[in-house]
């Protein structure tokens, strides 16, 4: 939050070169905000220096629901640090301070800058001990979020719930508020007699109070960071259960108990996984998950309470469409409870050690129990979003400057988590998992740096991984690998010529890895392992024949790009026969490019339909959509039988490339009758809508009106709409766009609103009015509408907005980003900066053209789309739907 306030003080003219960052930074912002967890946001990449230890925190909150308003009290028993303290300071924003006590007395205090300021009768002496009382109240706008009914939604549950990364739990109690210290903490609610609370550690009672209302006391007895207290409250459901005599348990909103078995289903195992696996047994005492609507994030791992979005939850009715149910969430956030919770940053800038064992961690529960081929598809597709990164590549890891980087947080996460395969991969099992038990255990309830893991590989394995991480967390970049193969049959010897085309500069230098090469020849397949370290070296290996198959990093061990020149032989023999699937994959994309050849197309056909692995299949699949001639339109006809509903759906998006085709449309309008899956039969009617056919805008209007799970078929026929671009959808868009919809389709029709009718100003002003709605989900949805329309008239009530300090985490820097696009695609507009030629370079800056701006929008869906399953859904919600 401190972020957004410092980005909001900046003038426009100093913006703009800022302004290409902050554009670009609304896909990240988006994806932050969307897909990971716990996003972080922080301005102070050096942890402040501390004058006292905090020891315990014990805080009483009430609420009055109308006012959205905490009232509370907090009592920290803490120490300094040094002598002749004269004074404590504490962390406090929104809150107004009624009285602070020192050891039972009175004490003067002060509120300004968000520091509360407590004096001390006469100066303090290090390990002294004092305990000081606050009693305040406030709204915060961060941190404690109300999620009440109103006149449109009036049977919607009751729930209060927190986020304190990065740091916002200082806007509901008053609190030394950085990670690099630790304290047990008491949480006591007062919370109508109905409700249901979860916090952390140890439920101790629950009594009944005044006034009907029942007061909670949970405990958490081991020091944690203060980031990573939390609270939910109000009218959920649970589900108890225990595992090793631990107690674990489900909460979901009132009314979605049909989602607790089909995504909480492998709690059990994924602890009993984690704990073997890192050889530490789960910390905690308890562990509990609870979904919240209107989630700033997907998930949050507040100590042995993990905070969910109710939006990513499974439905029963929907579970056999969704491929590794909630798994990938829910494993994020268990890893959490060890490397971030148990082992804690000590400050922004090695949040990698937060969120890349996070990463890493999920990764490894999908290897265990969906198979290496699914990881190893996970981390090929995560290097493809990350190695194009313009913004990404050039940042190091690790670096101190990230106060205009909302880029860096795909490094943590992506890159990070690749970075410790990788690491896994080099080391070996056997060392990497012994290095990570000894990490964990030498630092338990610790606060760490970077430097701490190396030293625990060191100590437990023997191996000096300085250089490793020389280059891959403190240096920037990745390989970028060209590479060419030839053969001499009068030597029998292949070489291979290999150059790293990476431009070194700056952070980005030249790698040294190590690289299995394998070739194949009529004996079978030989492993050749090199160590590639110069910018153009040619290695040679003796072989007993002609190549049939050379792959170069076999099974993707490296993160990398890989430029190697094959004839389409070599590619479509590659796409049947290499082992791993990375080396599949990537000959897929190798093919897609390759036009008006039938064995190319037959192979990406057979591929389609028979690849033992469905993420080849879906590649093949995408590949065909690329080449999108007669031919590899039959070809994807034919994977249509594919039998998981997350191939048919690829090989049904692809159908959307072809158009003007007859045939297409009819066998689109058959699948949107017949399939099984809503989600396949969702898709149809979406790529009807690209293949913009006579009679679509009717087809989607009957979709409107048919009830599905979750309203998926609605949802699609919104997005569709938007998609479409026909004016006759307005009325039906207006419609469902209204207060009093469901909020999710709500937020498909705003998104459809911005693709439509762009001259009518009448839409513009609706999207404006929904500008101050409450919902988080309507506003966002909104914000961007109004963007991708390009209408001047929403410039000012967009500044008004972000004046107002009434937008949650992550949204001011979209929202400011998406002010300079209006200004700048409407020079009249009188705060509109003058295009200079500095910026005139930059895509969608300097040329003030509304094409660009919505290329831009297209672009940033379309990386959204490309996510996965998760933010899929959710970018249903935000946006009007992809162009692609
Ligand atoms: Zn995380």
């Amino acid at each position: 939050m401190n972020l957004s306030r410092k980005l909001r003080h900046r003038s426009p003219q100093t913006t703009r070169a800022g302004a290409a960052r902050a554009a670009t930074g609304v896909a990240l912002v988006l994806i932050i905000a969307a897909i990971f967890t716990g996003a972080v946001r922080a301005d102070r990449p050096y942890a402040p220096s501390r004058d006292y230890h905090l020891q315990n925190v014990r805080v009483s909150l009430r609420f009055d629901l109308d006012q959205r308003k905490v009232i509370g009290e907090v009592t920290h028993t803490l120490s300094p640090l040094r002598d002749g303290l004269t004074h404590l300071d504490f962390d406090s924003a929104d809150l107004t301070v009624s009285s602070a006590r020192v050891n039972g007395k009175d004490a003067k205090f002060d509120l300004r800058d968000n520091k509360l300021r407590v004096n001390l009768a006469q100066p303090a002496k290090a390990g002294e001990k004092f305990e000081v009382n606050i009693a305040y109240e406030g709204k915060p706008t961060s941190g404690l979020y109300f999620i009440l009914p109103d006149k449109d939604d009036p049977n919607r549950p009751k729930e209060i719930w927190t986020q304190g990364e990065a740091e916002d739990t200082h806007h509901y109690i008053p609190i030394y508020d950085y990670p690099n210290d630790r304290t047990t903490s008491e949480m006591i609610l007062t919370v109508p007699g109905d409700w249901l609370t979860v916090s952390n550690g140890k439920l101790l009672s629950v009594q009944d109070a005044a006034g009907g209302m029942k007061t909670w006391t949970w405990r958490e007895s081991l020091p944690v960071s203060t980031y990573l207290i939390s609270f939910v409250a109000g009218e959920f459901k649970e589900k108890k259960d225990n595992w090793h005599n631990l107690p674990i348990a489900y909460y979901v909103p009132r009314g979605m108990e049909d989602t607790i078995d089909p995504t909480f289903s492998h709690t059990k195992q994924m602890l009993d996984f984690f704990s073997e696996r890192f050889g530490v047994p789960y910390p905690w005492e308890q562990y509990a998950q609870t979904a919240v609507d209107d989630f700033v994030a997907s998930g949050m791992e507040n100590v042995s309470a993990t905070t969910l979005a109710a939006r990513d939850m499974v439905r029963a009715d929907l579970a056999t469409e969704k491929n590794e149910a909630a798994d990938g969430l829910l494993s994020h956030e268990l890893t959490h409870q060890w490397f971030g919770d148990l082992v804690t940053c000590k400050d922004w800038t090695n949040t990698w050690l937060n969120e890349g064992f996070a990463t890493f961690g999920a990764n490894l529960w999908e290897e265990h129990e969906y198979g290496v081929d699914a990881s190893a598809y996970r981390y090929w597709r995560d290097q493809n979003n990350w190695m194009p990164s313009k913004e990404l590549f050039p940042i190091p890891i690790v670096t101190r400057d990230i106060n205009d980087s909302v880029e860096y947080v795909g490094n943590v996460y992506d890159k990070g988590g690749w970075v410790l395969n990788m690491l896994r991969k080099q080391l070996g099992d056997d060392a990497f998992f012994r290095a990570l038990k000894h990490y964990l255990e030498a630092n338990r309830l610790q606060n760490v740096v970077t430097a701490d893991l190396v030293k625990a590989i060191e100590e437990s394995s023997g191996t000096n991984v300085d250089p490793f991480f020389d280059q891959w967390i403190f240096g920037a970049g990745a390989p970028r690998f060209s590479v060419k193969s030839s053969y001499d049959a009068v030597t029998k010897k292949v070489s291979l010529s290999v150059k790293q085309t990476q431009k070194v500069e700056g952070h980005v230098g030249l790698f040294r890895v190590p690289v299995d090469v394998a070739i194949t020849t009529a004996a079978g397949q030989k492993i050749f392992p090199v160590e590639v370290s110069k910018a153009d070296e040619t290695f040679s290996f003796a072989v007993d024949g002609p190549p049939l198959m050379v792959l170069f990093d076999k099974g993707n061990k490296i993160l990398r790009s890989l430029d190697f020149q094959k004839s389409p032989e070599e590619w479509i023999r590659q796409l049947q026969s290499a082992q791993d699937v990375p080396d599949r994959a990537d000959a897929a994309v190798a093919l897609g490019n390759i036009k008006d050849n039938d064995s190319v197309t037959a192979a990406l056909g057979e591929a389609a339909r028979r690849d033992r692995f469905w993420g080849v299949r879906n590649e093949a699949l995408r590949a065909l959509g690329r080449l999108n001639s007669p031919g590899a339109r039959k070809q994807v006809f034919t994977a249509l039988f594919n039998e998981q509903p997350w191939v048919r759906q690829v090989a049904v998006e692809q159908m959307g490339r072809f158009q003007n085709d007859e045939e297409t449309v009819k066998r689109l309008q058959a699948i949107y009758k017949d399939d099984k899956a809503y989600s396949v039969r969702g898709q149809a009617l979406q790529s009807l809508a690209q293949d913009k056919g006579a009679g679509t805008m009717g087809l989607l209007e009957q979709a409107l009106s048919t009830s599905s799970p979750d309203d998926v078929l609605r949802h699609s026929a919104l997005r569709a709409m938007g998609m479409l671009g026909d004016s006759a959808a307005v009325p039906s868009l207006l419609e469902w766009s209204s207060p009093g919809k469901p909020s999710a389709l709500r937020g498909v029709a705003i998104g459809a609103l911005g693709r439509v009718d762009l001259k009518n100003h009448d839409i513009t002003a609706r999207l404006v009015s929904y500008l101050n709605e409450s919902s988080f989900d309507i506003r966002y949805a909104s914000i961007f509408a109004l963007g991708r329309r390009g209408d001047p008239s929403a410039i000012e009530p967009l500044e008004a907005l972000l004046k107002s300090g009434q937008l949650s985490i992550s949204i001011p820097h979209a929202v400011e980003g998406l002010i300079e696009q209006l200004k700048m695609q409407n020079p009249s507009h009188k705060d509109s900066p003058a295009v200079d030629e500095k910026t005139a370079d930059m895509p969608g800056v300097g040329a003030s053209n509304n094409q660009v701006v919505v290329d831009r929008l297209d672009r940033l869906e379309r990386q959204m789309t490309e996510m996965n399953d998760r933010l899929r859904k959710i970018e249903a919600s935000l946006t009007g739907g992809r162009s692609d």
